[in-house]
């Protein structure tokens, strides 16, 4: 049974905001398959709800006329996998739209959705982290933008002010242009299930060395994490089998996973470690490189 007190379908992002501020209780449920999986389980905060489903302003995939590419927040994950401005430029993104339950899910979750549900184990979470992502937050008095490190304020919660809604992600052209990156998850099934760990890694070469890296992961800590020391540790790097070693090491002091039922912390540590290199040699083949 679904204890569905209240659904109002808003006709546009204004309304939404009006509906939301109109209902202070009241959430909002866009692909609803994280929503209604929590109604299912008997979750009250969520019996009042405003639909903003397949509202066209917020769902597209364009690019500015600064080269910034920006994705609106009902974009669902086929829409990234068949975009070929998504595969083009940052592929890192349709890697993590692939690999988000199965096609039923992936033709109505939002990449909104997945961010604001804040969850650690959302697989858009470290493509985003790593390529900087920007996130436009619209509220009664006008839009606000935030980064990734900010939003995330602790386990399943974001800083969404009441009566906001996430409109768009900007990934701003100097965070993607001449940078390759990829996303491994890892999970215990190839298909329907959430990630045991999820890494991606950004990275650009110049003159054969490591000139800039970024690493992120989910479920290496309470939310999706960026690893600061890493990334200082292995910058300047030739790209040899040193590189992924000193890689692999330094990423243990950067992350904080913990054992449930689906993984110890002992096992989560070493798959953060493999999915280190696994990673970043994809991202390296991305850009035309072999480990030497
Ligand atoms: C079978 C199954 C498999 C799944 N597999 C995966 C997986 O492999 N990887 C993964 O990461 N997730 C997975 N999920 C979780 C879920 O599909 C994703 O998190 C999805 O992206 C949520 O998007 P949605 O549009 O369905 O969100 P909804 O359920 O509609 O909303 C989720 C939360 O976000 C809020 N919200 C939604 N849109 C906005 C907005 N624009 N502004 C402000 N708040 C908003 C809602 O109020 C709610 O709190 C799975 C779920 C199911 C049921």
């Amino acid at each position: 049974m679904y204890n569905i007190e209240f659904l109002k379908r808003a006709g546009s992002v204004e309304e939404a905001i009006a509906l939301l501020i109109e209902n202070p209780g009241a959430r909002l449920i866009s692909g609803g398959t994280d929503v209604l999986i929590k109604l299912r389980h008997g979750n009250t905060d969520f019996s009042s709800l405003i639909d903003i489903n397949g509202l066209p302003e917020l769902r597209y995939i364009k690019k500015d006329r600064d080269g910034n590419i920006l994705i609106g927040s009902g974009t669902v994950f086929t829409d990234l996998i068949e975009s070929e401005l998504i595969r083009a430029e940052i592929p890192i993104l349709k890697d993590a739209a692939q690999s988000v339950g199965g096609p039923q899910i992936r033709n109505v979750a939002t990449i909104g959705g997945n961010l604001c549900n804040g969850v650690t184990s959302a697989d858009s979470g470290p493509g985003l982290f790593v390529l900087n992502a920007l996130l436009t937050l619209r509220g009664k008095d006008g839009e606000r933008e935030v980064s990734m490190p900010d939003f995330y304020l602790g386990p399943g919660r974001v800083d969404l002010k009441p009566g906001e809604v996430l409109t768009g992600i900007k990934i701003p052209a100097k965070e993607y242009n001449r940078f390759f990156g990829y996303y491994f998850k890892y999970a215990m099934r190839q298909a329907m299930d959430i990630a045991t760990i999820g890494c991606g890694v950004s990275l650009k070469v110049e003159n054969d060395r490591i000139a800039d890296f970024r690493i992120s992961y989910g479920v290496a800590g309470p939310v999706p994490i960026r690893c600061p020391e890493t990334e200082k540790a292995v910058l300047g790097s030739d790209i040899s089998p040193g590189f992924l070693e000193k890689l692999s090491a330094a990423v243990e002091a950067d992350v904080n996973p913990r054992t449930s039922w689906r993984a110890s912390k002992e096992f989560r540590i070493n798959l953060i470690k493999e999915l280190s290199k696994r990673a970043a040699v994809k991202a390296l083949n991305r850009a035309g490189e072999e480990i030497k």
